[in-house]
């Protein structure tokens, strides 16, 4: 599904990712972690291009994103949902009318993608809020309408980059719990990035540990939180012991 083959990016001096190579296999889920500033966000944005990493290749579906045109790109991205720590709706529109924007936006007739977006919405557990509007969602509930938007498509592919890490402690779990849901039920190939131990303990496929911009560890949650290779693994397992 993915396959991203030594990728490296530079900040001036600063090499945030260093010849880094990982595989996202179809329905797999793989949780990447590792401490603040080693790169996660820099892969995952590179995935869509809001990073342009100056090496290496990033094969999706078995094309290089690196190197599409601007037209090719849109066609990709479209498969490839995207959810953020900050969930950034529209505040005019109601949760129904932001989930269901980008379809209508490729050309999904309206009806169509209300239906879609009513379906996306009882995933996540807000068929009965999809006529309100973000401001009268709570933050979680506001995060969930996030996945919502990002699962209508039914993308085959899906990104994560710390979704819950802006969300208030009691809301994260509502939150984890929609993704751990996504991650067993849903047939998208997931990337996620955070730092929430349980849920890449129950969750994950495969976890890639990170550290100065390569990986440090990859394997199973069970090997790699309790038989560590790498330092920062061992870090985690302290952490759950
Ligand atoms: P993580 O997501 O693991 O916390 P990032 O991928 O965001 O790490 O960042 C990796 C490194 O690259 C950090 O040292 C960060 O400061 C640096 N960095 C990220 N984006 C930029 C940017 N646009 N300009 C300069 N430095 C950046
Ligand atoms: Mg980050």
């Amino acid at each position: 599904m993915l396959s991203i083959h030594h990728i490296t990016k530079r900040f001036g001096t600063l090499v945030a990712v260093d010849d880094l190579s990982l595989e996202v296999r179809e329905g797999e889920t793989v949780v990447m972690m590792g401490p603040s500033g080693c790169g996660k966000s820099t892969t995952v944005r590179a995935v869509n291009r809001l990073v342009e990493p100056d090496a290496g290749s990033i094969l999706f579906q078995g094309s290089d994103i690196l190197k599409m045109t601007e037209p090719q790109l849109w066609q990709a991205r479209k498969k490839i949902g995207f959810v953020f720590q900050h969930f950034n709706l529209i505040q005019r529109l109601t949760a129904a009318e932001n989930v269901m924007l980008g379809l209508v936006m490729d050309g999904m007739p309206r009806e169509t993608a209300y239906d879609k977006a009513l379906d996306a919405l009882d995933k996540v557990g807000l068929r009965e809020l999809s006529e309100r509007k973000p401001s009268e969602l709570s933050g979680g509930q506001q995060q969930r309408v996030g996945i919502a938007r990002a699962i209508a498509a039914e993308p085959p592919l899906m990104l994560w980059d710390e979704p819950t890490a802006s969300l208030d402690p009691m809301i994260v779990r509502e939150v984890l719990v929609v993704m751990e849901e996504l991650a067993r039920y849903h047939k998208s190939a997931m990337l996620v990035v955070t730092h929430e131990l349980p849920f890449a303990l129950h969750a994950a496929d495969r976890i890639i540990l990170m550290d100065q911009g390569r990986i440090v560890e990859t394997g199973p949650p069970d090997q790699v939180f309790i038989s560590p290779q790498s330092d920062v693994g061992g870090k985690y397992k302290e952490l759950i012991e």
